[in-house]
């Protein structure tokens, strides 16, 4: 089955309360024993995430995220088939709302407030690299 990486942006549902910590503990064990690995960035308003690993077990996971009510308007960004994983080392790291990471937005955007509907999946995907990283395993 071909490594693949999928990108996807949602909108936070504020019905729905969302600790960061203990999602993450559950998500990082799933997909550490699906050999998934990516990273998800919160805000507090919007969720930009990336999964890599088996085809296969990327599309479970994606359809599996995507039914979770605590996304509202859930958009497939891209998912390609690719050579080699961006996010080797973590089974899902998370970039906080931080002013280095805010400042790092203006570098792949029109503008410094994040709106991933006006960004190419390359700048999405160049901006998800260029963020540092919180370990929450
Ligand atoms: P169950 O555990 O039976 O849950 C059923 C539904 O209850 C879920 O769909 C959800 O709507 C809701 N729910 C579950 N837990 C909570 C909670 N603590 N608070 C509020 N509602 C809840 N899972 C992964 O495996 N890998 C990931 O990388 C991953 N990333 C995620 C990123 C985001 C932004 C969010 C919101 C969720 C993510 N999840 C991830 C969790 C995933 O959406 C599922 O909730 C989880 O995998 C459990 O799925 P399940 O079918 O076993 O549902």
């Amino acid at each position: 089955m071909y490594l693949t990486r999928l990108l996807y942006v949602s909108d936070y549902n504020r019905d729905k309360p969302f600790d960061a910590g203990q999602m993450l503990k559950s998500a990082i064990a799933k997909n550490r024993a699906n050999q998934i690995t990516g990273a998800l960035w919160f805000d507090g308003r919007q969720f930009i995430q990336v999964l890599e690993g088996a085809r296969d077990v990327v599309s479970e996971t994606y359809h599996r995220i995507a039914q979770d009510e605590r996304h509202n308007n859930i958009e497939l960004v891209c998912c390609n088939s690719v050579t080699e994983r961006f996010f080797p080392q973590w089974s899902m790291g998370y970039f906080g709302d931080t002013l280095s990471n805010q400042q790092m937005i203006l570098r792949y955007s029109t503008s410094d407030k994040l709106n991933p509907n006006e960004m190419s999946p390359d700048s999405l995907l160049g901006l998800m690299m260029t963020l540092e990283l919180k370990n929450m395993e």
